[in-house]
């Protein structure tokens, strides 16, 4: 494996490059992994920064028709768009695929853009690990906007809002006046909350929702990252393409006021020091995981059931175990 090469190829801005090299971050073969971590290090010093952004809502919300025009919208601008997933249920099979291009059919034609499914894996940090890792290599391929996709459930949401600078909330209009259901939690997360689907006979509960929303972001409290009339909540019609220019002036509102106060920096500060400390986690969770060590944790566990030794003493011996792996 050449890295020298591909990190080459790579800033050149060459899409199989880029390909190649998020096959390389994901891969879980070990001669893989070190070439990857000296590609990331090639690359790590480059300048090179998108403005990278969550994007979270239920299937059926309409992510898939608002990543194809937003992103459409744009790279009619000039601006290259890299589209990425965490999919929390890629590691089972069937269900609709995060990033599937065939969901994004027009998107995925557009010579400005570069879409990528979500890396399957068991654990979630391990999928969002490596959803990171080719956010940054998008980076060094020179994309200008990173869109990360996640879906409303569980800790996915968490984990991309901890690699992106912008999180955007896609909600579709309710039927009542019942807020759906949105954890306060993924709320709290939101920047930017889009109710989609704002057209037709839709409109006019869209609108709803949206006052809603905003009245329930004014009761949250006010984060120091903010600036005045932030979170926001704002409709959107993906499919006629309504709201899109809207949406994206208060992204860059938002963003070049975090740039210029330093908080992007120091949220990215921060996440880097996340992952490191997830990467480390992962990687001794995955040691006691081998054969071997499971068979000498059973045989120590046995001992302790036993009483033939403490469990302090049965620990330092596993530890000591795996050290010398
Ligand atoms: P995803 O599961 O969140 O990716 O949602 P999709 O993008 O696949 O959209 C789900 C359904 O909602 C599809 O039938 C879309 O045509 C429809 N849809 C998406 N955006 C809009 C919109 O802005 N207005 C209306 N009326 N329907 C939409």
């Amino acid at each position: 494996m050449d890295v020298t090469a591909l990190a080459r190829d790579l800033r050149t801005g060459n899409r199989r490059a880029l390909a190649r090299a998020i096959t390389l971050v994901e891969s879980t073969r070990a001669d893989h992994r070190a070439a990857a971590v000296d590609l990331l290090e090639a690359v790590r010093d480059d300048g090179r920064e998108a403005l990278r952004i969550g994007l979270s809502g239920t299937p059926g919300v309409g992510k898939s028709t608002f990543i194809e025009s937003f992103g459409m919208m744009l790279t009619a601008r000039g601006l290259r768009v890299a589209v990425l997933a965490v999919d929390p249920s890629s590691a089972r099979s069937g269900g609709s695929i995060l990033g599937d291009k065939t969901r994004m059919d027009r998107l995925s034609r557009d010579p400005g853009a570069f879409i990528r499914p979500s890396p399957s894996g068991a654990q979630l940090g391990g999928v969002a690990s490596r959803t990171r890792e080719a956010a940054r290599l998008c980076e060094a391929a020179g994309f200008d906007v990173i869109l990360i996709e996640t879906v409303g459930v569980g800790q996915s949401e968490t984990a991309v809002a901890w690699m992106t600078d912008l999180f955007v909330l896609l909600l579709a209009p309710a039927g009542g006046d019942e807020l759906q259901g949105v954890k306060r939690g993924i709320m709290e997360m939101a920047d930017l909350i889009l109710v989609n689907k704002a057209d037709g006979d839709l409109k006019p509960a869209a609108m709803r929702t949206c006052a809603d929303y905003a009245g329930a972001l004014r009761l949250l409290r006010r984060r120091d990252y903010d600036p005045p009339d932030f979170p926001k909540a704002m409709t959107v019609s993906a499919l006629e393409e309504n709201g899109l220019e809207d949406a994206w002036g208060e992204m860059q509102t938002l963003d070049a006021w975090r740039r210029e106060e330093g908080h992007r920096a120091s949220r990215r500060a921060e996440q880097a020091q996340h992952w490191f400390e997830e990467d480390v986690r992962r990687a001794l969770l995955a040691k006691l995981a081998t054969p071997e060590a499971q068979e000498e944790m059973a045989g120590l566990g046995t001992d302790v059931a036993g009483g033939r030794l403490t469990s302090a003493e049965a620990a330092r011996r596993m530890l000591a175990a795996l050290e010398g792996q």
